[in-house]
């Protein structure tokens, strides 16, 4: 049976009503508020409450555009249950186009929080108190870091069927078993049973229209799966499945070009990248380890030795067919 009563932020929700609530953060050293929109859609009749997030980091704002994108297609509008869109949860990084929080410290690592902790401590710890306990499911769409961009992707965490199902059912090109970070959004969530699956699609301050359409379309999956929506899932791409997963990193410093396609396939001993000196003096070549996908990019020009390159596939699930 489906929660009844839904409180959010102090406001009652009841079958069929709409709310724009706003989530207090705190007040700038200007005096200004800096409140973050929370936009809640209950159907009139009872079904899963599901959270849709963006901009946990916020410079990424494809996940912030496709939760705009959710919202202006009104599949925030459930037949069944209820749909909590937040699509800037890092406001105060967002006004910055920066991944942190004015105390610099990564929201995405803050989680449960706490009352007196930091800025962000404080923030992950009033979300968890007024959102969390609300919410059966959630959708937290990221993109890659400033200079890395990732093949769309839904990370989610192994050994859990109610996971790798609806991962499976998103339809991501991409699936990615991948354990949850310590204090990460994910991880405490999953503590409080709340099964959540991270998107990652592109990279920071982009708008992309192919991730942005991955990522709709992949809530719009999951949801008419657990009954929100009556049309059925799309399932088109049947997504590769990632059971282990690691970065190539570099081992010279210099200019560093990519020979691969994100989201390729390449060939043990396969050339896949290059680095280079500035004088036409110094080359070596970057070749595949093994078999295996490439699902993340590294697209900064000048890199250091150790640097993160290529994200790759080790392992695959047997139900995802190697070419
Ligand atoms: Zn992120």
């Amino acid at each position: 049976m489906w929660r009844t009563n839904i409180q959010i932020l102090g406001t009652e929700i009841t079958r069929g009503s709409s709310h724009f609530l706003e989530m207090e953060v705190a007040k700038l050293h200007t005096r200004n508020h800096i409140s973050v929109p929370v936009i809640v859609e209950r159907a009139k009749k009872d079904g899963p409450v599901m959270l849709i997030l963006g901009g946990v980091h916020g410079d990424e704002t494809n996940g912030v555009a496709i939760v705009r994108d959710i919202i202006r297609k009104k599949l925030n509008k459930p037949e069944k249950g209820t749909v909590i869109c937040i699509p800037v949860l890092n406001a105060f990084g967002y006004l910055n186009q920066d991944r942190k929080f004015p105390d610099g410290r990564d929201l995405n690592r803050m989680f449960p929080g706490s009352p007196k902790g930091s800025l962000a401590a404080q923030f992950a710890y009033s979300f968890m108190q007024e959102i969390a306990p609300q919410i059966d499911y959630a959708l937290d769409y990221h993109t890659g870091g400033a200079a890395r961009e990732n093949f769309p992707n839904v990370r989610f965490t192994p050994g859990d069927n109610i996971h790798e199902t609806l991962a499976k059912v998103f339809d991501a090109p991409f699936i990615l078993e991948s354990k949850n970070i310590k204090k990460s959004l994910r991880d405490a969530l999953d503590a409080l049973g709340v099964p959540t699956l991270v998107f990652e699609g592109g990279k920071a301050l982009h708008l992309d229209k192919k991730m942005i359409k991955i990522g709709v379309q992949g809530a719009q999956n999951v949801m008419c799966h657990l009954g929100m929506f009556q049309a059925e899932a799309k399932d088109k791409t049947k997504s590769i499945h990632i059971t282990k997963s690691k970065w190539i990193r570099a081992g010279h410093a210099g200019l560093f070009e990519s020979q691969v396609e994100n989201g390729s396939f390449v060939r043990k001993k396969e050339k896949i990248g290059r680095i280079s000196d500035p004088y036409g003096l110094f080359e070596k070549s970057i070749k595949a380890p093994f078999d295996c996908y490439v699902f993340g990019l590294n697209t900064s020009p000048i890199i250091n030795k150790g640097d993160a390159l290529f994200h790759v596939s080790v392992e695959l699930a047997a139900s995802s067919k190697e070419q």
